[in-house]
């Protein structure tokens, strides 16, 4: 059994952990692998929440979240300590998702030891260095580095073909987030206490129409999250609508919404969600206002109008297909564009319609039989 390749996968952040867990369910299920699971805790609690509901017990735990500290001190630290990880470890082949410090670093740390890279959401661009800073960069240099990049579409595999990526190492795979997401709505239907957690807040939504938000994103610190915070004042002053929004512990997010909406009739801030609550609640909802790169690919999914929260989109897929529409973190466009969805039942019918570009639900199964290939396994 010892000769299987060892495949360490890699995560630090929620989001990570969501699109990643369908991975290892996947390599595991495969049995050619010996997979190993190692997790910086960029994040602590909200990536804890991941890994309790997908079931996932890391191999390795560097527990490096500190509260307040600066980029190049995590990164510092995620270099070294992974380091001595793959020292130790000595995996075949690392694999990391998406755009993180953790995901830079990790691949640095692998390519100062000639360690294969499998690169899973590769090929992301805005275009823009800042924005969203510091992912651009982050995704770009591990897109540098990788020898196997899984795109979650067309856009982003032919993004990489233009930066030169050899043809052959580039395989359009789907999102890992839609497999994430099936799953876990059928969980949720054979076991619908796991979603209880929400049930006070819809309870007191009752048959109001629901704006479900989240916002998080760095470029919207200060003046973004504020005009966010009034635009929701705003649309809150209707009687017709409930706003339920769990908020992000970054004291920038929190300290803002909390001053700003903690006494505001018709919202309700929340504490974030554990996953299956949060997809229970993006069902319920009638609109989402989000900043979130997931949950615009999420909410084409479930057929569920998504105002993007910034000023662009690395996901243009949404877009296209009319379920996203950007409003940036700017507070009239906010509110004309949602009461445009409130008011205008024909504008809703035409947005509001299931349709998955982001995958369909089989990403992981596809990734572990590429890795199997690559290693040539039979
Ligand atoms: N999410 C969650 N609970 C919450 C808010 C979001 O489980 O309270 C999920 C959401 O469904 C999506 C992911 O977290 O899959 C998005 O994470 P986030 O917005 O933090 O990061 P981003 O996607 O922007 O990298």
């Amino acid at each position: 059994m010892n000769d299987r390749p060892k495949v360490m996968v890699t995560f630090g952040t929620r989001p990570e952990a969501i699109k990643m867990f369908p991975v290892v369910h996947a390599l595991r299920a495969d049995g050619r692998f010996d997979v190993k699971v190692a997790v910086t805790a960029q994040h602590r609690e909200l990536l804890d929440q991941v890994l309790a509901i997908a079931e996932i017990t890391p191999d390795i735990d560097l527990d490096l979240m500190q509260h307040g500290q600066s980029l190049d001190a995590l990164a510092s630290r995620i270099l070294l300590c992974f380091g001595q990880v793959l020292a130790d470890e000595k995996p075949d082949r690392v694999l990391v998702h998406g755009d993180t410090l953790t995901t830079m670093m990790v691949t640095l740390s692998c390519y100062f030891r000639k360690i294969p890279i499998g690169h899973v959401e590769a090929g992301l661009r805005s275009g823009d260095i800042y924005s969203p800073w510091p992912e651009e960069v982050n995704r770009r240099v591990t897109g540098t580095i990788a020898d196997l990049h899984f795109a979650p579409t067309q856009t982003a595999a032919d993004a990489l073909l233009a930066e030169n990526t050899s043809r052959e190492d580039v395989f359009v795979t789907g999102n890992t987030v839609i497999d994430a997401l099936l799953a876990t709505k059928s969980k949720l239907k054979d076991d619908p206490a796991l979603g209880h957690a929400i049930d006070t807040a819809l309870a007191d939504v009752g048959s109001k129409r629901l704006i479900a938000v989240t916002a998080h994103r760095r470029e919207n610190f200060g003046e973004g999250m504020r005009n966010i915070a009034a635009a929701l004042k705003t649309l809150a002053s209707r009687e017709d609508i409930a706003i339920v929004y769990p908020v992000h512990p970054n004291p920038n997010v929190a300290g803002v919404m909390t001053e700003q909406l903690g006494a505001v009739d018709n919202i309700r801030l929340i504490d974030p969600l554990d996953y299956p609550n949060f997809v229970r609640m993006m069902m319920r909802a009638d609109i989402i206002l989000t900043d979130s790169g997931g949950i615009q690919e999420e909410a084409p999914s479930l057929g569920k109008p998504v105002l993007v929260m910034r000023d662009t989109t690395e996901r243009p897929e949404g877009i296209a297909a009319g379920t996203a529409v950007l409003v940036g973190a700017d507070c009239d466009a906010i509110v004309e564009q949602a009461s445009r969805l409130l008011d205008d039942p024909c504008s809703y019918a035409k947005v509001a319609q299931a349709h998955n570009p982001y995958g369909d639900g089989t990403a992981a199964q596809r990734i572990a039989t590429i890795i199997g290939s690559r290693h040539r396994l039979t």
